[in-house]
């Protein structure tokens, strides 16, 4: 680890609102993104600027070239080589900032993980693409009295939140009790994204994080909904429900849905994620020589790319894949089975 040169953060110490004592508290912060794309990437880049002292993030994607018009970790030889966004997200972060610990773990959050990833976390960040996701941050975060923050951004229009368990404040529940129906909200997909709008909220999201962990929240709690385009800025006062199933009553629906095996379409990628039953740590090197008499393997770092006559997916080291061209779950699952087995 190198030194800080002298004066690094000279320009954020003598803002009042951070000063000396606040930049020591950022140092000795631990900050955990869920997600390493377009949100997760202004984010974990603004952090690591300002000095925060422990980054951590998981991603589960693949860097691909549609990614690039706004995810800022990323660069043109990250998508020909198809590498994962944890490794690329790593290894930028780390030569923008050589000071700081960062870790960015190649896992999809899931009920099963989440409490031991989060655990040790200040504040948790949302750069999520899903709500099921984020719904299990919610969980996670109220039952460990874990602040976090909320953001979502679909086309030009964006929205962020600060969640403070025990403040008095609402939870995610609170304000938006279910999960909106698959096929009911437009995603990235349907409704394309703007880059600037990322920017921004993922900028208003760091700045709540910034001040969450400087003891300085917001002493009201607010939903922003910003059109970027039209800057139109408009934040809703929003209370606690006494009647929120997650905050309220303490049932934790989506931290306690423990299934066991799924797999699931990809967010604008027509592709299909299979998750193994039990989190696995695979023998890379015995599975890259098993698949190599099936098939064309290559692998770069954390991922082995395998290639088939029938199609084609990337195998991660806690055992899911990522199928390629299809969006038929049945069909990807069973791919999986033939090749790699034990789901
Ligand atoms: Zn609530």
């Amino acid at each position: 680890m190198r030194k800080t040169s002298p004066g690094r953060y000279a320009r954020q110490e003598i803002l009042p609102q951070i000063g000396v004592d606040g930049q020591r508290k950022l140092a000795s912060a631990t900050a955990f993104i869920v997600g390493g794309g377009g949100l997760g990437g202004y984010q974990a880049e603004l952090l690591a600027r300002a000095g925060l002292g422990r980054l951590r993030m998981a991603d589960r994607d693949l860097v691909e070239w549609h990614n690039l018009h706004r995810q800022v970790l990323f660069q043109e030889s990250d998508a020909e080589a198809n590498v994962s966004k944890a490794e690329a997200a790593a290894r930028r972060l780390r030569e923008i900032n050589s000071t700081i610990e960062v870790e960015v773990l190649a896992v999809d959050v899931t009920a099963r993980n989440a409490l031991a990833l989060l655990a040790d976390a200040d504040i948790v960040l949302d750069a999520t693409d899903n709500f099921e996701t984020r719904y299990l941050i919610n969980d996670v975060c109220v039952k460990l009295a874990k602040p976090w923050v909320y953001a979502g951004v679909v086309g030009t229009v964006g929205m962020v939140m600060p969640v403070l368990p025990g403040s008095g404040g609402p939870c995610l529940r609170c304000v938006i009790p279910v999960p909106p129906e698959p096929g009911t909200m437009a995603t990235c997909d349907t409704a394309g994204v703007l880059n600037s709008a990322v920017a921004v909220i993922a900028s208003l999201s760091a700045t709540l994080a910034v001040r969450i962990l400087l003891g300085a929240p917001p002493a009201e709690i607010g939903l922003l909904h910003a059109d970027i385009w039209n800057m139109s800025f408009n934040l809703m006062k929003v209370k606690r429900d006494e009647r929120c199933p997650c905050c309220a009553l303490q049932t934790f629906e989506f931290l306690d849905s423990r299934e066991l095996f799924g797999s699931s379409a990809l967010c604008g990628r027509n592709s299909v994620q299979v998750t193994p039953a039990r989190s696995a740590r695979l023998d890379f090197e015995a599975l890259r020589n098993r698949l190599k008499r099936a098939g064309n393997v290559s692998s770069g770092g954390l991922v082995i790319h395998f290639k088939a006559e029938e199609g084609e997916m990337a195998i991660f080291p806690d055992g899911r894949a990522i199928v390629a061209d299809t969006t038929d779950s049945a069909w990807a699952k069973a791919f999986y089975a033939r090749y790699i087995g034990g789901i």
